[in-house]
């Protein structure tokens, strides 16, 4: 199980820290605990030195297996669920429609099964408990008690726990929750002295080299929230300072286009919209479900099909806010019809022009928002052709979010560094290749070519 994290953690950079969990409505109970205030003072003095905040409470750490105890959660939880064989799950008719999953997958089946496979501990907010493996404590265990602690600290400051008013929201606060953590983990990693940190690098690349590639876009969206969310927070943290991030976990930190675009703020307010309405179904259509697909999913489908990654970042960074409703035409299948707001009228048009040429159709009207506009799209048949669903669409966007930092780092302003930052990710193609190419310090060298300069000079 370690090998696996620890694969995770370094083995592609990109994953960063996959190795953790929130899983929601997991309850453990089991007296024979030890307290982490005993066991890993030093690491939640760090923190608390660190992140600013004061662990209120003591944190309970029980050791157990990880994986078979979430896989155990995972089975009962799928026990309650209504199985039908004659409507599916909505959602997952929406992913394949969208071209990002395969007919007849199941997207929470596999989103649990991504989890499962690569927790490698986690924080239960229901009993304030750590879960984590039964084995010596190595460096790499002691960073991934970092991440989880760092969960028990926002807890325990109330910045964990939001309800938020959709899905998109939810994503965006647990990709803070996320980033926040291994942003931790890495900066208690960058303190090692010399000889630990390169027996932890050396730890880390003998599991990368055993470590599967992880495939499917389940995994995608889960790893996003923490490959995506770490870079999000630095940025935000490097701009405004962790008040600023402490005011975002507990308003929320509006819609998942904040993952694209950090510092969005600069060029107006970051909207997390109210829902646009769709359309009435037509005679003979059953609506088998509503609901937001968001920034993020909306980047991967069309990246996956029929966009290039500059066109597809720019067309969601105007994202505001949608609904989607899936019918179900008698006897003929399912069709997904929707409604997203966007900021400005040329984001309308990037993103029609992508829906038509999945077959799709789609019409761009104003939303009543000055500068904003509103596409509304229905698709019958799933948007082809399909490129990836794996983690390789991620590696614009993740080039984006460390080229900020960086930028924001060497002192360059954020309103430019901003520019840079996604005029970089528009080079950036989808592919394996480039996510092994581009590890944080090759994003660093990136970051300094005259040509990222120039391109922001107007
Ligand atoms: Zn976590």
């Amino acid at each position: 199980m370690r090998r696996q994290c620890a694969a995770l953690i370094l083995g592609l950079s990109l994953l960063a820290s996959a190795c953790s969990s929130l899983p929601d409505n997991l309850a453990f109970y089991d007296p024979a605990t030890t307290d982490a205030t005993e066991e890993f003072a030093d690491l939640m003095a760090f923190l608390e030195a660190e992140r600013g905040l004061t662990f209120l409470a003591p944190v309970s750490v029980r050791r157990t297996d990880v994986t078979a105890a979430l896989a155990e959660s995972f089975e009962a939880r799928a026990g309650d669920s209504t199985d039908s064989d004659e409507v599916r799950d909505p959602g997952s008719v929406a992913l394949t429609l969208l071209g990002l999953l395969d007919e007849g997958s199941d997207a929470s089946e596999q989103a649990a099964t991504a989890r499962t496979e690569v927790a490698g501990a986690f924080y239960e907010p229901a009993t304030g408990e750590i879960v984590m493996p039964d084995e010596p404590i190595t460096d790499a265990v002691r960073a991934l008690m970092v991440h989880e602690l760092t969960h028990a600290l926002q807890h325990q400051n109330d910045l964990l726990i939001r309800k938020m008013a959709n899905e998109d929201e939810a994503l965006v606060h647990l990709a803070l929750i996320e980033g926040d953590a291994d942003r931790m983990r890495d900066r208690w990693i960058g303190e090692l002295p010399e000889d630990r940190a390169a027996a932890l690098a050396e730890e880390y690349d003998e599991a990368a080299i055993a470590q599967e590639p992880l495939r499917g876009f389940a995994v995608t969206q889960f790893l996003a929230l923490y490959a995506l969310g770490h870079p999000t927070v630095d940025s935000i943290v490097e701009a405004d300072g962790l008040e600023e991030l402490n005011q975002l976990l507990r308003d929320g930190g509006g819609s998942t286009e904040r993952l694209f675009d950090p510092l969005g703020s600069l060029v107006g307010p970051v909207r997390s919209g109210e829902a646009p309405a769709v359309e009435d179904e037509s005679p003979g259509a059953t609506t088998i479900g509503t609901g937001t697909i968001g920034a993020l999913t909306f980047y991967l489908s069309l990246v996956a099909t029929n966009m290039t990654p500059g066109e597809a970042f720019q067309a969601v960074i105007g994202y505001d806010s949608d609904t989607y409703r899936v019918v179900e035409n008698e006897g003929d299948g399912y069709c997904l019809v929707g409604t997203i707001w966007v900021d400005s009228g040329n984001d309308g048009n990037e993103l029609a022009a992508a829906f038509d040429r999945s077959g799709w159709t789609a019409s761009v009207s104003t939303n009543g928002q000055p500068g904003g506009s509103a596409v509304s799209y229905e698709g019958c048949s799933a948007m082809v052709p399909v490129r990836a669903q794996g983690i390789e669409l991620l590696a614009p966007v993740w080039v984006a979010g460390w080229s900020l930092n960086t930028l924001l780092e060497d002192g360059v302003n954020p309103a430019l560094a901003r520019c840079q930052s996604q005029a970089l990710a528009s080079s950036i193609p989808v592919s394996q290749d480039a996510l092994s190419q581009f590890d944080r310090s090759a994003v660093e060298r990136l970051a300094a070519q005259p040509w990222v300069a120039e391109a922001c000079l107007d």
